[in-house]
């Protein structure tokens, strides 16, 4: 399939062939991963941020909850006793507290305990995600938010983060550092998600061309109710979202596809079984949010509020595997 074909896969015409869209990215999904999906859950830092994204609770945050090393493995520790061997730490824009320094420490600690430490924190250069894997860091989760450069320009008018270019090279560099566990996406709902879609697909492609040896995935954050009342300007459907990950499957057929707990128990059901590789589970988006010891506001309103259990209890009901440990780990 080439790229023509892709765009024709995101188009209105074909919107109209949904369940046979579904049918193959279903095919496809089981020839190539089986019948597992991968979990995770992710561990906020701290929801202070110098950037001020128009449509983020954590925007503009004064003194915020920052959590202390000791912390942070407390937070983490909830989540081991859980399952979990997969995580996730998300952070806001403050260099002077999210310090390498604290960075290593915090990976270092966990990865005595954890397969895959991943990172979802603002964009650095290759020298310093070279030292966080070195530390024992893997993944990099990195939303390019939105892939048109007038309106992320729009969106990110002030910050280290109006630099598109440089979060645009993120992924890059963080693989040519070691990481072999790369996540793109774009924040669906500032723009037409069939542009971005497109635009998402090529970069995926890209990557996993230039990085063959990397586990690349998409994932699809549709914009959320938070704290910063941002009204989504393009909303998406759960028909759209359906077709924009069926079309990724079929043009991507290896490409890895996360479904957080953004949304709703309902679609994320629904979704198993025509592409999804990986799945959040009980997620908390505040800092401190597992062991309830502040109560910071939430990055974004998590819909699907199941606990850990019932998520696997649902993935089991839909004939898949939840697992929590993946020993296919890619040495670069
Ligand atoms: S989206 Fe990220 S970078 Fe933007 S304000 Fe929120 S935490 Fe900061």
């Amino acid at each position: 399939m080439n790229y023509n074909d892709f765009l024709e896969l995101l188009s209105e015409p074909t919107a109209a062939r949904l369940e046979e869209l579904a049918s193959h990215a279903h095919e496809l999904t089981l020839k190539n991963f089986g019948r597992t999906i991968l979990m995770y859950a992710p561990i906020y830092l701290g929801n202070e941020c110098v950037n001020q994204c128009a449509y983020c609770g954590f925007a503009e945050k004064g003194e915020g909850v920052f959590l202390s090393v000791k912390e942070a493995l407390a937070e983490a520790e909830i989540l081991h006793q859980k399952g979990f061997r997969h995580i996730l730490l998300v952070s806001g824009e403050r260099r002077d507290k999210v310090t390498m320094a604290y960075l290593k420490e915090v990976i270092s600690a966990l990865h005595k305990k954890f397969d895959s430490i991943g990172l979802e924190i603002f964009p650095l250069e290759e020298a310093e995600y070279r030292e966080l894997f070195l530390a024992g860091a893997d993944g990099l989760t990195i939303y390019q938010e939105t892939y048109d450069r007038d309106v992320y320009k729009q969106m990110h008018g002030q910050g280290p983060k109006a630099n598109y270019d440089f979060r645009l090279g993120a992924p890059e560099r963080a693989t040519r550092a070691g990481f072999y566990r790369i996540n793109i996406g774009a924040l669906l709902g500032l723009n037409d998600w069939r542009a971005e879609a497109a635009a998402l697909g090529k970069h995926a492609a890209y990557l996993k061309k230039k990085f063959w040896r990397a586990q690349i995935s998409v994932s699809f954050p549709r914009l959320q109710p938070s704290s910063s009342k941002f009204k989504p300007p393009h909303p998406v459907s759960d028909r759209d979202l359906t077709q924009m990950i069926c079309a990724l499957r079929i043009f991507q057929p290896t490409l890895g596809l996360v479904l957080s707990t953004r949304e709703s128990e309902a679609l994320r059901d629904n979704l198993i079984p025509l592409g999804l590789t990986q799945m959040s589970a009980e997620s908390k988006t505040n800092p401190g949010g597992y062991s309830k010891k502040f109560w910071a506001d939430e990055q974004f309103e998590v819909a699907d509020k199941r606990s850990v259990e019932e998520v696997a209890a649902a993935i089991f009901a839909k004939d898949y595997e939840p697992v929590f440990k993946d020993w296919d780990r890619v040495f670069i």
